[in-house]
Parts: C-alpha cells; structure tokens; sequence
C-alpha cells in the first residue's frame, strides 16, 4: 500500500466502537505517530469539542493533539465564517458547535438570523425547532452540521442530526446546505490548512455512505475497515468501491 502524508481517520466504528477502543487501531495509530506522522481525525460528531474528543482518544493511549481532529462543527463554522464573515448565526447545537462557532468569532443570536446552523441537540425543544423555522423561512440560509439520520448506542439506533433537519426542511420547503461526511468540507477544510495535495491524503473509515464517499466525492484513496457500520460484502455491491478493503488495522504494515 502507498505511504501518505494525511491520514484521516474516522472515529466510532474505526478507531472505537461506543466506549470501546479498537487495539488494532490504537495500534495503527501510535505506529504513525512513532514514524513520525501526526494523523487527523475526522468526525460528523458536531456534538464535542475537541478538547472532549482528545480526552477520550488520549483514554486510549493515543497521543495527539486539538488541531489534528476535524469535526462537522470546526467545518460548518470555517465554512460560515468563509462564506458569511459577518452573518449574524442563529445554532441549535451542543457544546462542539457553540465553542466551534465562538472560535471563529461569529455573531450568534436568537432571532433575526442571517445563517441558521443546525447540530445535533439532547435537549431539543419544540421552541428551538419553532424559532428555527421561522428563522429559515424569514431568509436566513440553513446549513446542517450533518445528515445522519440515526446512530448506534447500546440501546440500538437512535435519531441524528439529520433526522431534526429533515423537521425543518419538511416545515420550510428549504434544503439544508451539508457540510459532514459524505461532502467533502470537513477533508477540505485539512488539505487547505496544512497544505496537502490530494495525493497525499487518505480516508480511513467504516461507514461506506459516509467516510468512503467523502473520500471518493472529494478525490482522494479511501480504505474501508470491515470494523463497524459497514460490513466489506456490502461495500463490495457498490459500483465505487473504496481503493483498499482491511478486515482491520493490523494489516496495514508501514
Ligand atoms: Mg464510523
């Protein structure tokens, strides 16, 4: 297999499962990162911050830092900020949003909103979801952190991000604009900061519907880890199939 500058990894399903470390990943990882390559990690999870995510990677025994993790928060607020410098934002979101958006020094605001941006929220209200509403239909341009429409816990499939999305584009008539995985943004947004070609950049991941299509939409090599989300039968029925297939991490030899 090639050697890369930019390993992107995904997270639930690829470097852990829930609470559960993946050993091979972790392994695979600190490999990397003794040769002396720092990898990224990239995740549709608007829900934490960095800091959040480093605790629990650093948990594992991964050594990395804040600026090596990509979330669909840290995009949308690069991208707000890029695209609407000025916009007054009006979020329904948790904690990795809020700080994502502060960060980039945007003008938050309950009404009167220029951009409506929309994450994964546990304590959703029908309030919040009115304001949204009202906000879109009012003009504001409404952008989705992601569109997953459900995630596994223990308890099996619970609603995502992109369930709530889907409520306010049913009560506006308006589609959302996406920046998680399977678009390209949160890839983007890494090649652009630190100067890679495509070329030189690699997505790791177990979701085909996600991780590898942000790969293949955005034109880099992608390797599907048989780990998670999706199984290596089901990605092989898909006509764009992933450039490498591993059971899992430990067959990677650098
Ligand atoms: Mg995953």
């Amino acid at each position: 297999m090639k050697r890369y500058k930019a390993y992107c990894f995904d997270l639930d399903g690829t470097v852990y499962r829930g609470d559960e470390p993946i050993l091979e990943a972790v392994e695979f990882v600190n490999k990397l990162t003794r040769s002396g390559i720092n990898p990224f990690f990239v995740t549709n999870n608007a829900s934490k911050t960095p800091a959040q995510l480093l605790a629990k990677l650093t948990s594992y025994g991964i050594k990395t830092s804040e600026s090596q993790i990509m979330t669909s928060a840290i995009a949308a607020s690069l991208f707000i900020k890029e695209q609407h410098p000025d916009a007054r934002v009006y979020m329904i979101g948790e904690a990795g949003l809020h700080d994502a958006l502060v960060s980039q020094e945007l003008n938050l605001v309950e009404k009167d909103a220029d951009v409506f941006v929309m994450g994964i929220d546990r304590d959703i209200t029908y309030e919040k979801l009115a304001r949204a509403c009202v906000e879109v239909r009012n003009g504001a341009k409404f952008i989705a952190t992601n569109s997953d429409k459900v995630f596994p816990t223990e308890r099996g499939l619970i609603p995502g991000n992109g369930s709530f999305v889907a409520l306010i584009e049913a009560a506006t008539d308006v589609k959302a604009l996406y920046i998680g995985k399977p678009q390209p943004h949160l890839l983007e947004a890494i090649m652009v900061k630190h100067g890679f070609t495509k070329e030189e950049m690699v997505m790791i991941g177990d979701n085909y519907t996600t991780d590898i299509l942000a790969g293949i939409n955005f034109g880099i090599d992608t390797v599907h880890v048989n780990t998670g989300v999706t199984s290596a039968e089901q990605v092989k029925q898909e006509s764009a199939g992933p450039t490498y297939y591993l059971e899992d991490l430990s067959q990677w030899k650098i």
